[in-house]
């Protein structure tokens, strides 16, 4: 069952296959590429962000149940997200359904008034890719801060993880991967 990330036009463009690359090798899979063939949901006027359980409803509604596309799938985009009761999300993952969406919204150094390196973006979106690709393949929440699938609430701990899963992650993995 293969995984595809579909990428959003308007997120940042020629970082998809470094992104795609460092995924596939943090999680061992091979993830395909698409281009996201739809306009991005949910757009919420007051807050000027996106809801990210209406982006993972229209994944699930369309590509899922009508194009009938088979293993997980992630999609990427540089809308600013939120959840209900959180200021903003990263990320997102719906694994009963096998969907997942991230933003590169806040992975980016201008939204901090950083320098912009694309090095960074492209450590963070692999990173939070592949945390919410985790999600739809078996995995929870780690507590080892430098694990892919620990959770960061700061920019600051999302760069304090590392692009790998702990031994404990990994041999999780394995053993859902043996069944
Ligand atoms: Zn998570
Ligand atoms: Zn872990």
């Amino acid at each position: 069952m293969g995984i595809n990330i579909l990428w959003d036009q308007q997120a940042p463009g020629g970082i998809e296959l470094p992104v795609v690359r460092m995924i596939a090798m943090i999680l061992g899979r091979d993830p395909g590429l698409v281009e996201y063939p739809f306009l991005i949901d949910g757009y919420d006027r007051n807050r000027d962000q996106h809801d990210a359980q209406k982006i993972l409803d229209r994944l699930q509604d369309t590509l899922k149940r009508r194009y009938d596309i088979p293993g997980p799938l992630l999609l990427v985009t540089s809308k600013d997200l939120y959840v209900n009761g959180c200021d903003f999300v990263f990320g997102l993952a719906r694994p009963a359904c096998g969907v997942a969406v991230v933003s590169t919204a806040r992975l980016e150094n201008d939204y901090y008034g950083r320098t912009p390196d694309d090095t960074d973006l492209i450590d963070r979106a692999a990173k939070e890719g592949a945390h919410e690709l985790g999600h739809l393949i078996g995995l929870d929440h780690c507590g080892n801060p430098e694990c892919v699938m620990f959770r960061p609430r700061t920019l600051d701990e999302l760069d304090r993880k590392r692009k790998m899963l702990c031994p404990a992650c990994r041999e999780t993995l394995a053993s859902w991967e043996e069944r």
